[in-house]
């Protein structure tokens, strides 16, 4: 143990488990204030990380502090990532049982970075081989790409990633990296076509204009100024001063070869980017309310970048297929129906070169034999507090999150007290699934009757979906719409939305766009044009397989539902770690420590409920030679060293000390301390020698 823990007064607890006031929320605030302003940003909850951003770099990521958590002893050394990592990779090493580390916080918080310190581990600390380089690079370099086609610039974060991740890690039997796969779900498309005012779209795009070379630019017939398209004018935010796309350009160009793109390759995929924006600028007119397109120059790029014809391009920008008794007919779009199919194509186009980008990653990083052991980093984006579909589906995410958190912990801390024969005392918590149900249950939870919904065929709407959920779901305790709520929660709410109390707190979601982004419908003749380009990447994106498929495809919610499951599957076999990542300003400042903003994150990221699951027994543990190594200076009998059984070490010095028998007890390898002050007591005797 370090002497942290002797100037707590100064520096605060290492560990939450041993603050004397452990309910108390001033308590923990206090504690991580006080730590955050020495720049100790790392404390723990017992194994849980808690991180607070300090927004300018610290020197605590250097070799040598590499080097000091190799090896050591979780709790020895002061909290750092470094020791998470290195503990994950040990129990997986010497355990042989598969490892996560679960990343979360809110956009901003430190989540990527975090993932970044965790792979710069194992790069310089596993054992290497010239394969394991080859993998090591790649995996370090798959994060820019990804960034530059997942990130944008938000409000709350210049680099924020839309899209959730997990990331594994594979290693063969001596330790050594040798693989990767990442999974990626639910990627923010609607960003594609629109930002709100002060945000960006994803990176790539101001990256190929800024960066681009000249005749590249020449040949994707773009112009070197983002004002001049409609897909990046929308947040007036072309130039952000933390980010320089130029320099980030040279970064992905040369990240994608090494990760194994060829020349074509690249070539198809900025065929594509470009492709998003001359869509982007198809503009419609028209008469008597039917679109058509005034300006063929767009069309002429797209059907050159994409390698479609024009003219069918063209037809189906402005008409919809309908196939009326057997026979195929072309309905005319009014002005704003041809407009959301043009979006819709957008975002498809993104959305599906997205993902064949992560395989295509994947691809590179597959490790050919099978390996037996695995490290999984998962980055969840925590709680947002609004107020749309994608906002719906991430807290639902995260109340999934919680429950196995929740469980997790419990099981563990109960596995403990079980294998050093303590007697287990059962823990009041929250349980959560009352909510997770209301979302996800068969038939009657929301994601149910959002799809009945969006099958009807009729006069369903948006508001006939609210409506419906007010009928099924109206008398439940976590669930309010403006028309069910008291006159005070009217007053905040819009008859649009409806109001879900998660664990974390209230969410209140506007019913507008749900069922469009539930059904994330592309007209057919769009499908049908893409399935003919001639673009490699697109023709892998947009299988014919799915034309002749009468079956209606999964909701985007059900298919989310799904990939949760096998997320939430994929967790529990496996040994969890936690980082909680805070933010401790909205400005991204330094040193600013912004309470009412951190009291938000503790409660939303629950760690007040873990704390209390983790102190509900004992405060402080720790295995037999480490207690007496430490303190056997305090007791003539133990003191130079201690020649009998560890226990009878532990307990001589313990009654020495004047430890009463409801303070402690002693498990099979393990001493058991019920409160810090206790702990104190005793390290202030070391301090006072
Ligand atoms: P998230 O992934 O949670 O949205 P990021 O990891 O991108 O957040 O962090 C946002 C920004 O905060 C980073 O770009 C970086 O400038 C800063 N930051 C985060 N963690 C650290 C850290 N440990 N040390 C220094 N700066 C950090």
């Amino acid at each position: 143990m370090e002497s942290a823990l002797t100037a707590r007064d100064r520096v605060g607890v290492q560990d939450f488990v041993l603050l004397e006031n452990y309910t108390s929320e001033a308590a923990f605030i206090e504690n991580l204030r006080k730590r955050f302003k020495e720049n100790l940003i790392y404390t723990y909850i017992g194994s849980v990380l808690v991180s607070v951003n300090p927004y300018r770099d610290l020197e605590i990521y250097t070799k040598n502090h590499m080097e000091r958590y190799r090896g050591v002893n979780f709790y020895e050394v002061s909290p750092h990532i470094y020791a998470v990592a290195d503990n994950s990779y040990r129990s997986l090493r010497t355990e042989r049982k598969d490892q996560c580390i679960l990343i979360s916080g809110e956009s901003g918080a430190g989540k990527t970075e975090a993932s970044k310190k965790i792979l710069q581990y194992y790069a310089v600390t596993c054992p290497a081989s010239e394969q394991v380089q080859t993998v090591k690079d790649r995996l370090l370099q798959s994060n820019p790409v990804l960034e530059a086609f997942g990130n944008a610039k938000t409000l709350r974060n210049d680099n924020s990633s839309r899209f959730g991740k997990y990331m594994d890690i594979q290693f063969d039997f001596k330790g050594a990296p040798v693989g990767g796969h990442i999974i990626n779900y639910l990627l923010e498309k609607s960003r594609v076509v629109h930002q709100n005012h002060g945000e960006r779209n994803f990176h790539i795009f101001y990256q190929l204009i800024e960066g681009g070379e000249e005749d590249l630019l020449r040949r994707l017939g773009l112009e070197r100024n983002p004002q001049q398209y409609q897909y990046l004018v929308k947040g007036n935010c072309p130039k952000v001063s933390s980010i320089n796309d130029r320099s980030d350009w040279k970064v992905v160009r040369k990240a994608l070869s090494v990760i194994g793109f060829n020349e074509d390759e690249v070539e198809e995929l900025l065929n594509i980017i470009a492709s998003v924006l001359h869509l982007g600028n198809v503009q419609y007119g028209g008469e008597e309310g039917n679109a058509c397109i005034t300006s063929d120059t767009q069309i002429k790029y797209l059907a050159r970048l994409l390698g479609v014809n024009g003219a069918v391009l063209t037809e189906a920008l402005t008409h919809k297929k309908i196939i009326a008794k057997g026979e195929e007919l072309m309905s005319p779009l009014n002005l704003e129906q041809a407009s959301s199919a043009r979006d819709a194509l957008s975002k498809a186009v993104y959305g599906r070169t997205f993902t064949w980008l992560v395989n295509k990653i994947n691809a590179s990083l597959a490790y050919k034999k099978t390996s037996n052991m695995c490290l999984t980093l998962c980055l969840v984006v925590f709680l947002v507090v609004c107020c749309s579909f994608e906002q719906f589906c991430i807290n639902y995410c995260n109340e999934k999150l919680q429950q196995l958190f929740i469980e997790l912990t419990l099981k563990s801390e109960q596995e403990e007290y079980e294998a050093e024969g303590i007697t287990w005392e059962p823990v009041q918590y929250f349980n959560n699934k009352i909510i997770c149900d209301l979302v996800e249950e068969k038939f009657k939870g929301i994601i149910s009757i959002l799809d009945e919904e969006c099958l009807r065929p009729g006069d369903a709407s948006d508001l006939t979906f609210l409506e419906k959920l007010e009928d099924t779901v109206g008398g439940h305790a976590h669930f309010v719409t403006h028309k069910l709520a008291d006159a005070k929660t009217r007053k905040v709410m819009s008859r649009e939305e409806f109001r879900l109390l998660h664990y974390a707190g209230e969410v209140n979601y506007n019913v507008n766009g749900f069922l469009d982004k539930n059904n994330d419908l592309l007209f057919r003749n769009l499908k049908e044009v893409m399935c003919m380009s001639e673009n490699k990447i697109l023709t892998q994106c947009f299988d014919r397989e799915e034309l002749s498929d009468k079956k209606r495809p999964d909701t985007a919610a059900t298919q989310f539902k799904a990939s949760l499951a096998k997320l939430m599957e994929i967790l529990m076999s496996k040994e969890p770690s936690y980082v909680r990542c805070i933010k401790p300003n909205d400005s991204k400042q330094a040193v600013r420590f912004d309470e009412v903003l951190i009291r938000h994150q503790v409660k939303y990221l629950g760690l007040m409920e873990n704390l209390r699951v983790r102190r509900a027994g004992f405060a402080y543990r720790r295995r037999y030679e480490v207690f007496l190594q430490r303190y056997k200076s305090l007791c003539p009998d133990t003191w130079p060293n201690w020649q009998g059984k560890l226990s009878d070490g532990v307990s001589t010095l313990v009654k020495h000390l004047g430890y009463k028998p409801e303070e402690y007890k002693l498990g099979r390898s393990k001493i058991f301390i019920r409160f810090p002050k206790t702990l104190f007591a005793t390290e202030d005797a070391l301090e006072t020698r």
